[in-house]
């Protein structure tokens, strides 16, 4: 099956905060024929087409989404093409940050250590423009595959898209866009180099975050120059609880579901935090989150 249909998914069930509502319908794309294959169901599915990847960043409402969800799932390996300074490695949007990691890890290939920890998938890394410590997923991509339901598939150079702090626009003018596939310039490097640093990250995140917590990492974007984590933190939300929801006592930038939690009490915190940190410092915080109300 290249295409694979489901009617009414859960958003709690594909999403890492484990909140959400259900959708209309949702599209598991495998290969590049199943793509052909959604261009002619999309219309009849109905609501609004969104992409998914592995939901680590979403807060979903708790009703019912008027969306039909579209994951780009195909299970190919990576390819790789060497040339004398540098490796483009080739990779599917639906390909999990962890395992591409893994991968790096094992053939020595320099470049994405940054990404150490992030639980996203490829797809979600570039239209979140992921990253950590001062490196994001922009820094290493060549060019990303995408599709939209008009042009298909095509490949667009990293330097015709804008990327920001956790924004990718690719500049094209499409109701739907879906990342299908990434390519990274890698540098070859000594596996025990590259396992070391990615390590070093992940000490570094497991020291100071919640990483194994029901969460959709930080909430809110740092304001520039500032740490959202350090404001929340100083404006009294660590730990600070409401229902099954609360900002981590370990960190306070990561909105953590105990386990009955839901999406009403998690917004209803980020108002909170934010109302908050505007009194005591002025600075209004931007979701980081995509929040789908
Ligand atoms: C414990 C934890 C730690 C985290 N740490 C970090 C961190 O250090 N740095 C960081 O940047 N983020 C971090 N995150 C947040 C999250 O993992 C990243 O934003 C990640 O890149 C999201 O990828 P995803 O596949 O889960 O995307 P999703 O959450 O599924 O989607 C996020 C957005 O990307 C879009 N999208 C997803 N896939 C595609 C696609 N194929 N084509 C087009 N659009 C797509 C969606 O429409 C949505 O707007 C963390 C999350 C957790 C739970």
């Amino acid at each position: 099956m290249t295409l694979t249909l489901v009617r009414n998914p859960r958003l709690s069930a594909r999403t890492t905060l484990g909140l959400g509502g259900p959708a209309l319908a949702e599209a598991i794309v495998r290969d590049e024929a199943g793509l052909d294959q959604l261009a002619r169901e999309l219309p009849g599915l109905g609501g609004r087409p969104m992409a998914i990847g592995a939901g680590s960043n979403l807060l979903a409402a708790d009703g019912p989404h008027e969306l039909t969800l579209v994951r780009a799932a195909g299970e190919d390996e990576p390819q790789l093409e060497s040339h004398a300074e540098e490796v483009l490695v080739r990779v599917g949007a639906g390909m999990g940050l962890p395992r591409l990691l893994g991968i790096c890890q094992r053939m020595g290939l320099a470049g994405l250590e940054g990404l150490t920890g992030i639980p996203g998938s490829v797809g979600g890394a570039v239209a979140m423009n992921a990253g950590s410590y001062g490196v994001c997923a922009a820094d290493a991509l060549t060019r990303v595959r995408l599709w939209t339901p008009k042009r298909g598939l095509f490949w667009r150079s990293a330097q015709a898209c804008a990327f920001d702090y956790r924004r990718f626009d690719a500049g094209l003018d499409a109701e739907f866009l879906l990342v299908w596939a990434a390519e990274f310039r890698l540098t070859q490097d000594d596996p025990a180099d590259v396992r070391a640093r990615m390590a070093g990250v992940y000490a570094k995140k497991k020291a100071t975050q919640p990483v194994t917590a029901k969460s959709a990492g930080c909430v809110f974007k740092n304001p520039e120059g500032k740490s959202a984590g350090r404001l929340l933190d100083e404006a009294g939300m660590r730990g600070k609880r409401l229902g099954g929801m609360f900002f981590s006592d370990m960190h306070a930038n990561f909105l953590v579901n105990l386990g009955e939690g839901t999406a009403a009490q998690a917004l209803e915190l980020m108002d909170f935090g934010k109302n908050a940190v505007r009194a005591r410092f002025g600075v209004t915080l931007q979701n980081e989150v995509v929040v789908l109300e």
